[in-house]
């Protein structure tokens, strides 16, 4: 009976508080040992600092973690709005793999999480690590390339990708804290750091105050790689290098858009080797083009540290034959063009920056410098341009993007080679909603276009063709190409064609500020309209929420099985590169 009574009195406890507080890092966070990161709790009233308890497993907090918290009487929101109190401990670290319930109350108000902390073998298993990253590589991607590049007759690939080749290891699901659907900061973030965040956020749990550069930060894994050894760090990327996938090796930021900050952030970190676009975030404002608003020349300050200076394909083979094993490439004050517009058609910017290196390039030269240092090193090397150009659904840049991808996958195999101690990691961080359905012949009778799309016995196989045999078919536009269609977009004219004159732009803003059809390719013949089936917000196509595909091969790859979440990618990089402090 006695225990009956407790029983409701506790549970009438339980009633009665209000779950308001927030704790960051979040119920069921993975957190490495030894690893540094940000303990805040969000109160939703403004309270006495002595009506705030913490305990860690029934602990006072202050004895687990070893200090205490900074109390912030009232947090200030948008326009000074009162927020309630909060507690703040920046880097803690908890070095004792386990459990941790920790229970914040003040009032009525209380929040309980708990957090695994966790440790990982002793030894290494791997000496490099190269993740290879297809911003937006879905299943169709990986279909459409094998089909333009390789061929098939009789229902039969006349060739493999690299990517075939990789063994295939686990579903990925890349959902955010704040929604199902994702973007390539939260899921890079939860790669790179083992904690998954909100959307647009890097290296942080996103807090309620409107600051972005104040957020709960986690160590991300270039900085536990500083902190626990000699490993050199490389990041390659067609995007510009600030962007949110090569930013979340290194940033700590509630906003991607932080860009200017975000160099800052690189500089801090000085990975050996930066190869990608960008560059107008490293010039300082008086310079042409520069997206700065500080006196700041990161250009300058990389050189003073040591970093050879790359500006073009020619630069980065000869600062390739140097020694100083630190290299700075910066070949656009943007994304790079992609390589259909590089190679074949010489649209986009390619007339003003007619050298830009590939990925291909850039790959072998990051692989040549990293593979100097005794230690190892982790190389994340992104295809950007697969997700830049799904957006506005244009398949045939995004497929040779994915061709040219996996390229550079085939250059990480045949350094694996000779390397076994290397693991490589193959996957995407989100996908998009494209699926193949056919082919498109011109020679079927129209006049409509829709007419001439093939499906089942009538699509046939598609015509391209590479004479020359170097994995690129000699053109996309041929008369019978792969239907390739989105499930999602805004308003457009579908012209059932490649973009020969530069890459799609489906919908452009109107004085409303909604985006419309973009009227440029509406006199292309046999252009329809459609009419999109999402928010008039949306200037193109948007992620999906389907998992994404994660293949592994080398020692380690065994860690990544079955389903996992994004931030689940994390531990078995740090097992394979054994990261947590050992017991004595
Ligand atoms: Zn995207």
């Amino acid at each position: 009976m006695r225990t009956l009574l407790a029983a409701l009195a506790a549970s009438t406890i339980l009633a009665g508080a209000a779950e308001a507080a927030t704790v960051y890092p979040l119920d069921r966070a993975t957190i490495l040992a030894g690893s540094p990161f940000d303990f805040k709790v969000e109160f939703a009233e403004t309270v006495k600092p002595e009506d705030v308890k913490v305990t860690v497993n029934g602990q006072d907090y202050k004895a687990v973690f070893g200090s205490e918290a900074a109390f912030v009487e009232t947090e200030k929101g948008k326009d000074d709005k009162a927020l309630g109190s909060a507690l703040i401990l920046r880097k803690l670290v908890l070095a004792k793999p386990g459990d941790y319930k920790v229970e914040a109350t003040a009032g009525n108000d209380t929040r309980t999480v708990t957090w695994t902390v966790y440790g990982t073998p002793a030894a290494a298993k791997a000496k490099n690590v190269i993740f290879l990253l297809g911003d937006g590589l879905s299943m169709a991607h990986r279909t459409g390339a094998r089909l333009m590049s390789k061929g098939m007759h009789e229902g039969k690939a006349d060739g493999r990708l690299n990517l075939d080749d990789v063994d295939l290891r686990a579903f990925v699901g890349t959902s955010a804290t704040d929604a199902v659907a994702t973007d390539s900061a939260n899921t890079m973030s939860a790669y790179m750091t083992g904690h998954k965040t909100a959307v647009n956020a890097l290296g942080v749990y996103a807090d309620r105050t409107p600051d972005s550069l104040d957020d709960p930060r986690v160590e991300t894994i270039a900085e536990a790689l500083r902190r626990t050894g000699k490993k050199s760090v490389g990041i390659v990327s067609t995007a510009e290098i600030e962007d949110a996938t090569p930013a979340a090796l290194v940033s700590h930021t509630r906003r991607r858009a932080d860009k200017a900050e975000i160099v800052g952030m690189i500089y801090d970190v000085k990975p050996e080797i930066v190869l990608g676009g960008g560059s107008a975030y490293f010039l300082s404002k008086e310079r042409p083009g520069s997206k700065r608003k500080d006196d700041k020349d990161y250009i300058q300050l990389f050189k003073d540290a040591g970093y050879t200076l790359a500006t073009d394909k020619n630069e980065l083979a000869a600062a390739s034959g140097t020694n100083t094993g630190k290299i700075l490439g910066l070949f656009h004050p943007g994304n790079m063009d992609t390589l259909l517009d590089r190679e074949f058609l010489k649209k986009g910017t390619v007339a003003e920056f007619p050298n830009q290196p590939g990925l291909v390039e850039m790959t072998s030269a990051a692989l040549e410098q990293l593979a100097k240092n005794p230690d190892g090193f982790f190389l994340m090397v992104e295809g950007a341009s697969i997700d830049k150009m799904s957006h506005p659904m244009d398949w045939e840049r995004a497929m040779v993007e994915t061709i040219e991808f996996d390229k550079a996958i085939g250059v990480a195999r045949e350094f694996q080679k000779n390397n076994p101690d290397t693991l490589i990691v193959v996957t995407g961080d989100h996908t998009h909603g494209v699926s193949i359905i056919g082919t498109i012949d011109d020679n079927k009778p129209g006049p409509e276009m829709r007419e001439k799309v093939g499906v089942y016995d009538k699509a046939g196989f598609p015509n391209y063709e590479d004479k020359n045999g170097d994995g690129y078919p000699d053109s996309v536009d041929v008369s019978r190409r792969l239907a390739i269609f989105a499930n999602n977009f805004p308003d457009y004219y579908e012209t059932f064609r490649p973009k020969l004159d530069g890459p799609f732009v489906p919908a452009v803003q109107n004085e409303k500020k909604e985006y419309v059809a973009n009227e440029a390719y509406k006199d292309v013949p046999g252009a329809v309209l459609r009419i999109g089936n999402l928010p008039k917000s949306s200037d193109t196509a948007v992620h999906a929420v389907d998992d994404v595909v994660l293949q592994a091969d080398g020692p380690g790859a065994e860690g990544f099985h079955g389903y996992m979440e994004q931030s689940d990618i994390y531990r078995v990089l740090a097992d394979a590169f054994a990261l947590a402090p050992q017991a004595n």
